[in-house]
């Protein structure tokens, strides 16, 4: 499978050759992901490239407390690994990039003043500046707009740590070494979508394109400039059922624990426009995460870890307009959604005590334990057959 998987030249990863049939599924993912990509067609005509998504606070820590996180999304050109490969099944970001037009260092260096006119900087410890795909990657950012925005940064004494995005084999050490430099001293830190450790989960259902080889030394060349990492694990990629995810993030986390990291992401997949997640969803085949599941997993992982891995759970806000996300029933949702975010705080899951609701033994409860007996390669070869069937039926 890992033919087509992209080499990460920096790090001499081990390369792994994945069974025929398995090569075969994944073209069929990555036709389909493609095929869905250009439907969405050119970005808008008016799009003005001074002016960013946005900016949202947020929950982040520092030396182990809480504190306020302020996240910048830039309008950017958008992942190349969506152009070469269709890009991961649950990602939509594209849609809200230039789509493959370039962004000039002028562009998104106006766009990070437009942050600046509007909100004190200064009052965050910890800035992320996102640019819905791979900051590293010199197609998608130029090295000179990293460098003023840095130099920006460097005139707020109280920011400690930026936060920044990138694919591991989009990230050569020669862009890292220098926005490490030009943050003077502040401390870095690349997260990037690990997604899962097994290989079928995180190649063929999500069409990652990478091994966790690759992470292991993307890791270590990452520790060896003084940068930090931060992993980003889905909860419940397409494919699998909510018993299965839960065990996979838990053997995720297992790994991450394993390479000394105490801190990851969870990001709960939300369904995206035009993305291999929406189409399966648009024919039953995919529902979000039960909020009962992630509390689930949470408390399975403070179970098992304890202090060795700090769990977080990324709001599921993002630059691009979900269609569904993580619930329940619908009447309890709201109180689940808060006590995630008190236990993001402290990682305290005492917070998730009181929860209560009908749905957890009317319908959950089934869910928790649902396996699909299929192989990896095989349900995917049969949900793909129906959705083709399907987009046919429609024409
Ligand atoms: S998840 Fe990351 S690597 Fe995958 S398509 Fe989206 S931006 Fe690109
Ligand atoms: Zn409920």
């Amino acid at each position: 499978m890992l033919q087509k998987a992209i080499s990460d030249s920096s790090s001499n990863a081990e390369i792994f050759t994945g069974l025929p049939a398995e090569n075969d599924v994944l073209d069929e993912v990555r036709a389909l992901a493609g095929g869905l990509r250009r439907q969405n067609g050119a970005a808008p005509e008016n799009l003005d490239f001074t002016i960013p998504i946005g900016w949202e606070e947020r929950i982040g820590h520092l030396d182990g407390e809480p504190i306020k996180r302020l996240i910048i999304f830039l309008r950017s050109t958008g992942c190349e690994w969506v152009e070469k490969t269709g890009g991961c099944t649950m990602c939509g970001f594209y849609c809200a990039t230039s789509r493959g037009r370039e962004v000039s260092a002028k562009e998104y260096v106006a766009q990070f003043e437009y942050v600046m006119d509007a909100v004190d900087l200064g009052d965050y410890p910890v800035v992320s500046v996102y640019n819905d795909g791979n900051i590293f990657n010199e197609r998608e950012m130029p090295v000179a707009a990293i460098e003023k925005i840095c130099s920006y940064i460097d005139g707020y004494k109280n920011i400690k740590k930026v936060v920044v995005e990138s694919r591991i084999d989009y990230s050569p050490d020669e862009h890292v070494a220098k926005m490490k430099k030009s943050l003077n001293g502040r401390q870095l830190e690349v997260a990037f979508g690990f997604e899962s450790a097994d290989p079928l989960v995180m190649n063929l259902c999500i069409n990652k394109g990478f091994s966790a080889n690759n992470f292991d030394h993307f890791h270590s060349r990452m520790r060896s400039m003084g940068v930090l990492t931060k992993p980003l694990l889905l909860v419940k990629p397409p494919f699998l059922t909510d018993a299965e995810a839960v065990r996979d993030v838990l053997s995720t986390v297992s790994y991450c624990v394993s390479r000394g990291i105490d801190h990851v992401d969870l990001e709960v997949t939300t369904v995206e426009k035009n993305t291999v997640v929406h189409e399966l969803w648009k024919n039953n085949l995919y529902r979000p995460p039960w909020l009962w599941s992630l509390i689930d997993l949470l408390q399975q992982c403070h179970e098992r870890f304890g202090d060795r891995a700090h769990v977080y759970v990324s709001p599921w806000t993002y630059s691009v307009e979900s269609l569904d996300w993580a619930r329940n029933c619908g009447s309890c949702d709201a109180e689940f959604v808060k006590a995630i975010e008190r236990y993001n705080l402290n990682f305290d899951t005492s917070e998730f005590a009181g929860l209560d609701c009908s749905c957890r033994d009317d319908e959950w409860k089934e869910a928790a334990v649902r396996e699909d007996p299929r192989s990896i390669p095989e349900r995917i070869r049969e949900q793909l057959a129906y959705v083709r069937q399907a987009r046919l039926s429609t024409m």
